[in-house]
């Protein structure tokens, strides 16, 4: 009999976590659901908690536990509310957690199961960009293990010697450049929420679409990789690559680079961090590259778009400053989706707030938490002075 790995999603409901439901739904026995969590939408999680048969389910928002309770009314399923209970779902005794809540909420849930020793499939890449030293320091103390689901870094991660890392020379992030590759910034000044999150290769949730679009994702990433990967600042290079098919690569110092490839559906990355250290098939499209033909590349454009800068700056000033550019993003990202704010106003709060803050060292999770706070607040200050 094989045994089965024991799993909980936390941000079951979202692009990442319906995904990784599909992938356990298609090999049921071989999972064994612990907890599932969301936030708002009530029916899919309780539908969810249903097939997966899962022992433990919870909303972050309060004002939802009604809903759920009814939903699972007569089921043998545990139910909570509120960010506790988001914490709870991360304690409880699951070997594998998928940390697929967006922004910087999914840090203390990810810290949970990091405390437990447990494997973290990380697509979450907020909680590392707020908090990325406290992260990978609790990570090796309490002996977890971090699996990079975003596609850029599980790439990485399948071709980097980590055994060898004088070897390294460099690594390149590709970014497909989004929706507004080509786009001046005349054309940027007037772009809708809905052609922000169309994005031409992936189909992902809002935010991350929208962080896609200002190239602020591919900034977040670099902050991730730096974190992950033992290669500093200015080895870590971003390159626009529009087909998304090369998802990252590794030079190495005797000139060889090693790529992952794969068509642009984030069953491959997640299916491979669920099967880790082995494979699992997924339905992923094949890559066939005699159809696709072509693939191209050209450099990143900084002045089109500063997000990318921004997060590079914030990386190399270190402190509180990757912290504050990642909540000063989710604020604008969130007055931009509520259509308060223009694109280009996104890039322009973030740095009014980096460079207003009193940036200091972050030495444990509660400073961290208190400067996201903080931050916040005076994003919220920079988009009143810039609402329509
Ligand atoms: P999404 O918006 O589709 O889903 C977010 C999930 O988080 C949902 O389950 C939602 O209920 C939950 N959530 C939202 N706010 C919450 C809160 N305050 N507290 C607790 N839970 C909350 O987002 P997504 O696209 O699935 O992205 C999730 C994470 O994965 C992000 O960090 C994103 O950057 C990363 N990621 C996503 C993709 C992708 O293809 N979607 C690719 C790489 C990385
Ligand atoms: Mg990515």
């Amino acid at each position: 009999m094989v045994l089965k790995k024991s799993i909980s999603i936390l941000g079951s409901t979202g692009s990442i976590g319906t995904n990784t439901v599909d992938l356990i739904k298609r090999n049921p026995d071989q999972f064994n659901v612990i907890s599932l969590t969301g936030n708002s939408n009530v029916k899919l999680l309780a539908k969810q908690a249903k097939e997966l048969q899962a022992e433990f389910v919870c909303v972050a928002d309060s004002v939802n536990y009604t809903a759920l309770k009814e939903e699972l009314d007569g089921f043998d399923i545990e139910i909570g509310a509120g960010e506790e209970a988001v914490i709870e779902a991360a304690k409880r005794d699951a070997d594998w957690v998928m940390a697929s809540i967006v922004g910087a909420a999914g840090l203390a849930p990810t810290f949970e199961a990091i405390k437990r020793g447990a494997i973290i499939g990380l697509a979450n890449k907020e909680s590392l960009v707020c908090a990325g030293d406290l992260m990978m320091q609790a990570v090796q103390e309490y002996r977890a293990t971090l699996l990079p689901v975003d596609s850029e870094h599980n790439a990485i991660f399948q071709v980097l010697d980590f055994k060898r890392p004088e070897g390294i020379e460099k690594i390149i992030l590709t970014a497909s450049g989004g929706p507004f590759r080509t786009f001046s910034k005349a054309q940027m000044q007037s772009v809708t929420p809905a052609q922000a999150v169309a994005h031409p290769n992936w189909s992902m949730g809002a935010k991350i679409s929208v962080d896609s679009a200002s190239m602020m994702n591919k900034g977040l990433e670099l902050i991730e990789a730096f974190h992950l990967f033992p290669v500093a600042e200015e080895n870590i290079e971003v390159l626009v690559h529009p087909q998304s098919v090369i998802h990252s690569m590794v030079s190495y110092i005797d000139g060889s680079v090693l790529a992952q490839l794969g068509s642009p559906d984030m069953r491959t990355p997640i299916a491979y961090s669920l099967a880790w250290p082995d494979r699992m098939p997924a339905p992923s499209p094949k890559l066939n590259l005699a159809e696709i033909a072509q693939l191209n590349f050209e450099q990143p454009d900084l002045e089109r778009f500063p997000a990318l800068r921004l997060a590079r700056e914030a990386l190399q000033a270190g402190q509180s400053a990757p912290c504050v550019l990642n909540a000063a993003n989710e604020v604008a990202v969130s007055a931009f989706l509520k259509e308060q704010i223009g694109f280009l106003d996104i890039p322009a709060c973030v740095e009014e707030v980096l460079n207003n803050f009193d940036h200091k060292d972050l030495k444990m999770i509660e400073q961290v938490l208190n400067t996201d706070k903080k931050a916040r607040e005076l994003a919220l200050q920079a988009i009143e002075k810039r609402s329509k």
